[in-house]
């Protein structure tokens, strides 16, 4: 089951403080008040987990403009620069 997290109407809460997380069912309606104060509470969306964007490998080009040198594998197995 998901972990929903409510935040108070007017928070700080005395009693929950900024907030609390409530395990429930996604299918279970939203609680509309604090299971300890009573005080008017809103679900908050729970955030989709940030994934890094992928960035394109650079490619030879630019990472020569960029200065690093470029290696190439040869044949024999050492590298030299390109
Ligand atoms: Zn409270």
């Amino acid at each position: 089951m998901p972990l929903y997290r409510y935040l108070p109407a007017k928070a700080p809460c005395k009693l929950c403080g900024d907030g609390f997380e409530h395990r429930q069912s996604a299918q279970d309606p939203a609680l509309a008040s604090c299971p300890t104060c009573g005080q008017t509470v809103s679900r908050v969306m729970p955030q989709p987990v940030n994934t890094p964007k992928i960035t394109a490998p650079l490619s030879i080009s630019r990472a020569k403009q960029a200065g690093f040198s470029v290696l190439k594998r040869t044949s024999n197995g050492d590298f030299e620069k390109q």
